[in-house]
């Protein structure tokens, strides 16, 4: 009826449930205004045994876009289960960073209060890009100022924050921001720098078949932002660690 406002769209548990598990996830998301970009985390949305359903709807999916490549799946032994090996993988593999929380990590006070520079690295990245799903395999080096006040994690805790933020596809430039946002939050130091360099397959396996396809990019926060000799020290480190 003219003038009216259209009803908002609302399901009850039982219309969530008939929805395939994507739409039921999406449907949560946007009722809470949450981002779902490719390198977003979403598993505060993702119920107990959805991730299943996940994995055998994307499995049926990719099945699809193996019989649009006019591929036979049921006559070719080698891609009979292709399609429920790719769904696996991109769920519980490469992209698992989106789907699972935060890595528990126990944080200690600075009893001895270091206040010295603190490398961890390289820790190996493994990623894939956004726009063609291709891998990007690569190294990260982070730089810490700790202060008093900091919390300090163990050095195996880098290593699984950077992994779960690495296991989405991403952009470089903004996965090394998330990586700096998620430290910046956990240690609160007085600075913080992160150098990523990584090789990207899209430019070897398509495109222009560059052979010189790595991209080094940094983040440096607090101290290392405002003393320059801080910055050299680290990047001077990295030459020598790499
Ligand atoms: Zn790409």
């Amino acid at each position: 009826m003219a003038g009216e406002k259209p009803t908002p769209i609302f399901r009850n548990e039982a219309d969530l449930a008939r929805m395939p598990a994507s739409d039921r996830i999406r449907y949560r998301l946007i009722g809470a205004n949450c981002r779902y970009h490719a390198n977003d985390n979403i598993a505060d949305y993702v119920e107990d045994g959805e991730l299943d359903e996940l994995r055998a709807e994307v499995e049926e999916q990719m099945e699809g876009v193996l019989r649009a490549l006019v591929i036979d799946t049921e006559g070719d032994h080698n891609t009979n289960d292709t399609a429920k090996r790719v769904a696996k993988m991109f769920l519980t593999e490469v992209f698992k960073g989106r789907y699972t929380a935060a890595p528990m990590v126990t944080e200690f006070p600075n009893v001895t209060r270091l206040n010295e520079l603190m490398i961890v690295g390289p820790i190996k990245v493994r990623s894939a890009c956004s726009h063609h799903l291709c891998p990007i395999l690569g190294k990260v080096w982070i730089g810490l100022l700790p202060n008093e006040h900091s919390n300090l994690i163990g050095l195996s805790k880098y290593v699984r924050i950077c992994d779960w933020i690495m296991s989405r596809p991403q952009i470089q430039e903004e996965a090394v921001t998330m990586l700096a946002e998620e430290l910046q939050e956990r240690v609160k130091p007085d600075g913080l720098a992160i150098v990523m360099e990584a090789d990207h397959f899209c430019m070897h396996w398509r495109g222009v078949k560059d052979d010189e396809s790595m991209m080094t990019n940094s983040v440096m926060r607090g101290a290392f932002l405002k003393n320059p000799s801080l910055r050299r020290e680290f990047l001077s480190l990295l030459v020598k660690k790499a």
